[in-house]
């Protein structure tokens, strides 16, 4: 191609919203062998809402909620803020039963008054949060999380958990000093256009995969869902780097798409980088492409744009 016919590729992809950095990752885009998704926030809308929340200890549900609030407020994953919002309403609504003007405006007002302080607070990446609220070690997180800490999930809620997962939906488990108290399952619904476009990918001979830090039960029923057949779970932030270079072994060209901190070094090492537009700031650096609109259809008109560009000079 011209260099004038990449700047035509350039202004037609921008002008829909598919920002590409420099002609060669418009030109790499064409031979993509592999589409590698992020679940959360990429695949899926982001906007986790709280399905169920259950104690299995003698806890009152109120405090439970408040407890899990409390260790989650300094966090920034998106299951944070779900679990915020819906400690909010709890509490919000126990006590105005009967009105809910001004809900948002008050949100922070009503969170302060029932948060508790949370000491020595600290993200453990992949897997959840840890604090100290009351002089009391606090974990939220997931599975791994909670027993390698030494702490045992009864039978009766891990058979809960399974369901939950089973039901595409993410667990996240509560221990307090060291013994556990409870759960909840949250649900991030996928983008709408997720499965047509999974569909699309295939059609055009494109392999896609599904990555996700998420727990496998979980993966596999949203992979399902979607209808990605390929899927790698469980993969700790600093992992999804070594699946995209694995996948590049056999010369195969890599596209990834996400959105988060976690995904960047994924970004960076793929050959063709996707960021989600809104995503992080970091997440849009290390990548080539930024999908300004935030429909994952825009991954199709990139790999198009670069095919129709470069498919006559070859
Ligand atoms: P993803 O790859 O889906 O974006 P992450 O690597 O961010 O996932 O997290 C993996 C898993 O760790 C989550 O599915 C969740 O179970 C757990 N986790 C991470 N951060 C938190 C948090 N702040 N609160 C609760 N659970 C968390
Ligand atoms: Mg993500």
């Amino acid at each position: 191609a011209t260099p004038t016919a990449v700047m035509v590729a350039t202004g037609i992809g921008a002008n829909h919203g598919v920002l590409v950095k420099g002609g060669d990752a418009l030109e790499r885009a064409q031979n993509v062998n592999y589409v590698v998704f992020d679940k959360t926030g990429t695949l899926t809308q982001g906007k986790a809402v709280v399905t169920t929340a259950k104690v299995f200890s003698g806890m009152d549900l109120g405090d439970f909620l408040t407890l899990v609030a409390s260790a989650e407020a300094s966090s920034e994953h998106p299951l944070a803020k779900a679990v915020l919002d819906y400690a909010f309403h709890f509490h919000f609504f126990g006590e105005l039963p009967s009105s809910n003007n001004g809900i948002e405006q008050r949100k922070d007002e009503v969170l302060s008054r029932w948060l508790l302080e949370a000491e020595d607070f600290s993200a453990v990446p992949g897997k959840g949060v840890q604090c100290s609220i009351n002089g009391k070690h606090v974990l939220v997180g997931n599975r791994t999380l909670i027993t390698e800490n030494g702490v045992t999930i009864p039978q009766e809620a891990e058979s809960f958990l399974v369901d939950l997962e089973s039901n595409a939906k993410t667990g996240i488990l509560v221990a307090y000093d060291g013994d556990f108290v409870g759960l909840m399952g949250i649900t991030d619904p996928l983008k709408r256009e997720a499965a047509v476009v999974v569909e699309g990918l295939k059609k055009l001979g494109v392999h896609p995969v599904m990555l996700t830090g998420d727990n496998w039960r979980t993966a596999q029923a949203v992979a399902k869902e979607v209808g990605i057949e390929d899927v790698r779970a469980e993969v700790m932030p600093a992992g999804k780097a070594d699946v995209v270079r694995s996948l590049q072994k056999d010369g195969s060209i890599v596209a990834m798409v996400g959105d988060g901190i976690n995904d960047s070094p994924a970004l960076a090492a793929a050959d063709v980088g996707m960021a989600i537009g809104g995503g992080t700031d970091i997440a849009i650096e290390a990548a080539d492409y930024v999908l300004v609109r935030n429909n994952l259809e825009d991954v199709i008109t990139a790999i198009d744009l670069s095919r129709k560009t470069f498919s006559r000079i070859r």
